[in-house]
């Protein structure tokens, strides 16, 4: 608790892919805000900023180079090659989780509303080890988008995975929080869905989404997909039961279409061959599908040993 009544040393983690066009501008806003924070106490001197070239293949890291040379915040991390979003930010949260009281990670762009930090470290202060950047409205995105990433969260939580809505990757997480999500070794990585299995005191800032101000959005359609489908499979064995339950509603159906043959039958108005096809289609589709599931449910069961997640995260320890 001693390092919350003293200014907390932050290190803010900012992946960087192809990021050339809107570097310079990030980091002079990000230094302002910097040496606001620390005149009036509220970040020690040592914090720092760093960025996380996720292996572009423009200027990026020459950038990233020539700030930490040039400029008091910047620090650099340069991976060999491109690992994606979630990857480089992993990267640069494992890097900075010894060397810092409080980590907050935002994208290059800062579509995400730097000006709240202070929001975010008074209520650290207050005894929340995770924090959440939470977009207020979404004035600036599409219909489409609106409407789908509206979707997806109901689709997460239709799927029992635990995750806070209109929340992407801008968050503050304390030391300890960082050390318990490193313990968390699993490959297809879907942050925002494992920081709220953590534990500990959260809490909510609201923020209004920016567009981005130079450069594009790295994010395309068909990564956002990919990414959905990480986010639900990687969380959920549900679509497995949902099999299951589909060949028990099979198998009830062919308990009827049984009986509507049979009866159809006796009453000699079907064409012979009829009535036994008609009821193997049913039965055997029934029985293929609920035993798919049974497999299916082991596999899931395979599924979330592999994955190795920690069991519980302790809060306190009275001995
Ligand atoms: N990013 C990354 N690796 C990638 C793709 C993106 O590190 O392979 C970074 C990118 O530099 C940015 C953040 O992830 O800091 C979010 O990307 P972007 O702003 O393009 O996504 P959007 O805001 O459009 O969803
Ligand atoms: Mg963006």
């Amino acid at each position: 608790m001693s390092e919350i009544l003293s200014s907390p040393l932050l290190a803010v983690v900012v992946p960087c892919y192809k990021e050339e066009a809107v570097l310079h501008e990030t980091h002079i806003r990000l230094s302002l805000l910097f040496d606001r924070l620390i005149t009036d106490g509220t970040i020690a001197p040592e914090s720092y900023i760093l960025y996380v070239n996720d292996g572009s293949t423009d200027r990026t890291w020459p950038i990233i180079r020539e700030l930490h040379a040039t400029t008091r915040y910047a620090r650099g991390l340069n991976l060999a090659g491109n690992v994606g979003h979630q990857n480089a930010l992993l990267a640069g949260l494992t890097t900075v989780k010894e060397r810092c009281d409080i980590a907050i990670s935002i994208d290059a762009d800062l579509q995400d509303d730097i000006n709240v930090i202070p929001d975010m470290i008074a209520a650290y202060r207050e005894g929340n080890d995770i924090v959440y950047g939470v977009r207020r409205e979404r004035k600036t995105d599409t219909l489409f988008k609106r409407t789908t990433a509206l979707g997806f969260y109901r689709l997460m939580q239709l799927m029992g995975v635990k995750s806070v809505y209109n929340h992407a990757d801008y968050r503050l997480m304390s030391r300890r929080a960082l050390q318990h999500l490193c313990r968390f070794r699993e490959r297809n990585l879907f942050l925002r869905g494992l920081v709220p299995l953590i534990g500990y005191r959260t809490a909510n800032v609201y923020y209004n989404r920016d567009k981005r101000f130079a450069g594009e959005s790295k994010y395309p359609l068909r990564k956002m997909l990919n990414f959905a489908v990480d986010g639900i499979t990687s969380f959920s064995v549900k679509p497995v039961r949902m099999i299951f339950w589909m060949g028990c509603i099979f198998i009830l159906i062919a308990l009827g279409v049984t009986a509507w043959t049979l009866y159809s039958y006796c009453l000699h108005n079907t064409v012979p061959g009829w009535a036994s096809l008609i009821i193997s289609i049913w039965l055997v589709g029934g029985v293929v599908l609920v035993s798919l599931g049974i497999v299916g449910e082991y596999i899931g069961k395979i599924y979330i040993e592999v994955k190795d997640r920690p069991r519980y995260n302790e809060e306190e320890l009275l001995m």
